[in-house]
């Protein structure tokens, strides 16, 4: 009999165990077969991510996921004699979190020491890792991937990325309020939206004019997370128009800059993560790119922050399916386990087979990821997919959970479950770095852009899609969603086929394509050998 399970009125039996102390990674079927299809099956990478996943499975990390969100971030504008000091305290769990992602490389282990793009598979190893940490706790993340991403629009300006890179690629996590230089590691964070236009960024009126050795900064950002990043890229109006700059926290002489924060957002979710309204007192930031060339050079960045928007997403839905079958397989009812009752076992699996499609989607995007460099249709297939499967997976999330939570009953709706932080979570994902009519809009673009030849050859190699079927001809906005939602199913089953076995990639067309899904999960026919294996890859049974 467990510890504390004799009350004075009843003992407590059938209730299902905590879920933790679980390896992410060897437990997740689909997951090491994903990896093993996109290039990450040395056996020496193997045992590494299973390592990782041990170590973020443990009670310790869940527990430490709980105690960052318990405890919100906290602005000081102020110190107690009325100076400015516009810092952010943050609960010791959220500092633990953010020092295990960044010694685990979650933040640059895709780039090189001169701030290229690493060997493959970096990048399918990296989402691995951070699929898992997704799990866990996703709050951090978000300075994590800005900082992970921003690289990529700094190559616009070798000079500063020679400066900036070494202290971005330290695996040290340094929360020390102090000029970036004098620290053993830094973060980066991005500030586009503004109160008149988030989408629209050509909206902004944030103003920047040139000032000795770099310009000054005048205006304001609406959102801007992470607030205690030791840079931010950041959008304003410069002369020749809108143009990226970096921004530290410290000017170059030491001295702080001019970053008021007005207000930290009450949100949804996303609770460990700071999100800040911030204005800008001609403070000092560094050009990168050409004036005018704003959106082009931010577009670097934010094409990795919608990967791992997706990426993210699919691990949110992992672990709430993980626990949704953890907890039937323990649950009786009527004496039966719940995961035996027929319609449960149809949910469970109708469940499954959607992160089946999620997980090998994101890891097959990686892989393109990884060879866009040298393989321009697999540049293309990362400039196609991403936005679609940040759609798709992204949209998709929210609703998953919420089913998942049902499937634990009254506990799935407590807090102590995780199902709650997970479900709150989920949404942001959809909304920001363009939400998902910006993303469909941006499926149309690459489908009618500069790269169309190339864009066309992989959406017909890699979704069985010819081009003329597509309706990328005759491209229409307000037809995009189910464009958009195809592409996205199409190119999940295709990973589905070059990563699961293939009777997992049949019941996938099978019910996501050649017959309409319904809107609630369980409504899929299923047999029930096929269920049977479906919930055995979620998890192997105990
Ligand atoms: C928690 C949180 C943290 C954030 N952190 C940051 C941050 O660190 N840095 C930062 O720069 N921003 C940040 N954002 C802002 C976020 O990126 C924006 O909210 C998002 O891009 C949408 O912009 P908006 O809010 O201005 O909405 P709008 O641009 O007004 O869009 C509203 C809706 O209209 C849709 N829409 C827009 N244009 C079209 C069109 N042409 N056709 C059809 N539909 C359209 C959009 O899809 C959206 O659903 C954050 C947001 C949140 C919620």
């Amino acid at each position: 009999m467990a510890a504390g399970s004799r009350f004075d009125t009843h003992e407590v039996v059938n209730q299902s165990p905590a879920f933790e102390n679980v390896d992410l990674f060897a437990s997740d079927g689909p997951l090491v077969e994903a990896v093993k299809a996109n290039g990450g099956g040395g056996a020496g990478l193997i045992a590494a991510l299973s390592a990782f996943g041990r170590h973020w499975g443990s009670a310790e990390m869940i527990a430490l996921g709980r105690a960052a969100n318990e405890s919100p971030p906290r602005l000081h504008a102020f110190d107690a004699k009325g100076f400015r000091r516009d810092t952010v305290e943050f609960h010791p769990a959220y500092h633990r979190l953010m020092g295990e992602s960044i010694a685990a490389g979650l933040h640059a282990s895709t780039w090189t020491e001169h701030g290229r793009h690493a060997a493959a598979p970096s990048e399918v190893l990296r989402a691995a890792r951070f699929y898992m940490a997704a799990q866990v706790e996703t709050g951090h993340l978000c300075p994590i991937t800005m900082t992970r991403a921003a690289l990529a629009a700094l190559a616009a300006d070798t000079a500063l990325l020679g400066k900036i890179a070494p202290k971005v690629l330290s695996r040290s996590y340094d929360p020390t309020f102090r000029p970036w230089w004098q620290k053993s590691g830094m973060t980066l964070g991005m500030g586009m939206t503004e109160k008149q236009g988030g989408t629209d960024v050509r909206a902004n009126t944030t103003t920047a004019v040139p000032d000795g050795g770099g310009y000054a900064i005048v205006g304001h950002k609406w959102f801007m997370s992470a607030p205690m990043s030791d840079a931010f890229l950041v959008l304003a109006q410069a002369p020749g128009g809108l143009t990226c700059f970096v921004m530290p926290r410290f000017r170059p002489d030491g001295s702080v800059n001019a970053m008021r924060l007005q207000r930290l957002k009450d949100k949804l979710g996303n609770r460990s993560n700071a999100s800040s309204e911030v204005e800008f007192t001609d403070a000092f930031a560094w050009r990168i790119g050409a004036e005018g060339a704003g959106m082009r050079t931010i577009l670097q960045m934010v094409q990795l922050t919608r990967l791992d928007c997706a990426i993210a997403s699919a691990g949110l839905m992992r672990m709430a399916l993980a626990q949704a079958v953890h907890h039937c397989r323990h649950r009786n009812v009527f004496g039966k386990r719940l995961i035996e009752e027929p319609m449960m076992r149809a949910v469970l699996a109708d469940l499954a087979l959607e992160v089946e499609g999620a997980v090998a989607l994101v890891m097959r995007l990686c892989r393109a990821f990884d060879r866009a460099a040298d393989d321009a249709g697999e540049a293309a297939y990362a400039r196609l997919v991403t936005p679609a499967a940040k759609y798709w997976i992204c949209k998709t999330a929210p609703a998953f959970i919420y089913e998942t939570m049902e499937c634990l009953g009254g506990n799935g709706y407590v807090e102590e479950s995780m199902l709650p932080r997970l479900y709150r979570e989920a949404p942001v994902n959809a909304i920001w770095e363009g939400s998902g009519n910006v993303m469909c809009l941006d499926v149309l673009r690459a489908l009618k852009g500069e790269a169309e030849a190339e864009v066309a050859a992989a959406l017909s190699r890699d979704t069985g899609i010819a081009p003329a079927d597509s309706g990328a001809a005759d491209l229409d906005e307000a037809h995009a969603r189910a464009l958009v939602g195809k592409l996205a199913l199409m190119a999940s089953a295709q990973a589905l086929k070059s990563s699961a076995p293939a009777i997992v990639a049949h019941a996938f067309v099978r019910t996501r394509l050649t017959q309409q899904h319904a809107t609630l999960y369980g409504a899929a026919v299923l047999d029930p050998p096929l269920m049977q294996f479906l919930l055995k890859r979620v998890l192997p049974e105990a």
